[in-house]
């Protein structure tokens, strides 16, 4: 039966598109942003103690109260800002559900809802379903940095929301001090919202500071800040998540939380409750993907794709034009079929496809998987 589709333009995601077309293909699957290498065996023993102890029926809707205070703590002191676990808080199942949540419970339709360009995929969709206006600000090719007059030029009386994404997939730029002091001018006495994706908030190199929401106070007022377990644990298929705001933000986040998900894994929960008390645990993250991303550059130093600075996210962008002048989508899958190595196309996170002849490469993989696709990727 034919319907009437409430998203006519989207398809299936670039990122299962990409993993399926390189599985077809027996390729190096640098495309969708997952590990290859294995999570902490503590990590995985507290999960099957927390089963055998019968963890196993529904959590609380708002996420377990242990877990909730570890955040609180965590939060506190890494941001120096204080959430109150019980009514400034939400577990949720992965950041995806989270960023759900929180943009359908303020936007209404009508409203303008202002985002960067290239954008992660999951924001535009959720938008249009709430009835809002995407309203685009590109980020600027090469460096991928915001320029604050366009933002002050694309505000109107109609904007709700600003959605945020630092450090930024895919181009893995950061937001700077300076930034945050020019958001904050903009937002200060209005009434605009913010959506804050800071899901890799501990993968930022060469030691730049992460500009979280929650260190500042006249932002952390209006802003839904949300950040996932599963790209610092390296468990990106445990999906969960959570979503710091303040309390009548997360009345309205919750009144959709519940009916989305109810509760998320509660096993799972209860295991990251008592990992995330020891900052090791997430402390050398920064250093550890840094490594990667020197490792995987002096890889490909000769090779003929230049890369762009990545500050932040285990993603490289890499620029292919000295190699064709091919569309992104289509070098992509032809580097698939042909080489053997998948990557994803940055276009398909404009609105009008607009093609810097870049491809965004993951590399949270092993050593000798980066040596293997580099040894592919020298020889295009
Ligand atoms: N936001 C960004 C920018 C991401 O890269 C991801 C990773 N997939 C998500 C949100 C979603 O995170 P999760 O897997 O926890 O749903
Ligand atoms: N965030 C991951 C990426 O950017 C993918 C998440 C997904 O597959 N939906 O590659």
């Amino acid at each position: 039966m034919e319907i009437d589709s409430k998203l006519p333009d989207v398809g299936v995601t670039i990122f299962a598109v990409m993993t399926a077309l390189s599985n077809e293909n027996n390729a190096i699957n640098l495309s969708q942003g997952f590990p290859d290498f294995d999570v902490s065996p503590e990590l995985v023993a507290l999960v099957d103690r927390h089963m055998r102890a019968g963890h196993n029926q529904y959590a609380p809707m708002q996420g377990i109260l242990p877990l909730r205070e570890a955040i609180a703590d965590k939060v506190k002191q890494l941001y120096r800002a204080t959430y109150d676990p019980i009514t400034e808080m939400t577990v949720t199942s992965g950041a995806t559900e989270a960023l759900f949540c929180a943009i359908t419970s303020v936007v209404k339709p009508g409203d303008e809802v202002v985002m960067f360009e290239p954008a992660y995929d999951a924001y535009v969709p959720v938008v249009r379903l709430s009835g809002g206006i995407p309203v685009f600000v590109p980020l600027h090719h090469p460096s991928y940095h915001i320029d604050w007059r366009e933002v002050r030029r694309a505000i109107t009386a109609r904007t709700r929301l600003i959605i945020l994404n630092s450090p930024h997939n895919p181009t893995g730029a950061v937001l700077s001090a300076e930034d945050i002091s020019e958001l904050i001018g903009l937002v200060s006495k209005t009434g605009v919202l913010i959506v804050s994706d800071e899901v890799y908030e501990h993968i930022i190199f060469d030691d730049i500071q992460h500009e979280s929401m929650a260190c500042y106070p006249e932002l952390a007022e209006r802003s839904f800040v949300i950040s996932s377990f599963g790209k610092t644990y390296h468990t990106t298929g445990w999906k969960v998540g959570y979503c710091l705001a303040p309390p009548s933000l997360t009345r309205e986040f919750q009144k959709i939380h519940q009916f989305v998900n109810f509760a998320t894994s509660t096993p799972v929960q209860h295991a990251y409750a008592e990992f995330m008390r020891n900052p090791g645990t997430y402390s050398p993250l920064a250093g550890f993907y840094q490594a990667k991303r020197d490792f995987f550059l002096s890889l490909i130093e000769s090779s003929r794709f230049r890369p762009i600075d990545c500050r932040g996210t285990y993603f490289q962008l890499l620029d292919y034009s000295n190699i064709t002048d091919e569309p992104d989508i289509a070098f992509a899958k032809r580097m698939t079929l042909e080489h053997g190595v998948a990557a994803i196309p940055t276009s398909v996170f404009c609105h009008n496809g607009s093609d810097q002849k870049v491809l965004r490469f993951c590399f949270a993989k092993k050593d000798e998987t980066l040596r293997a696709a580099a040894e592919i990727l020298s020889r295009i």
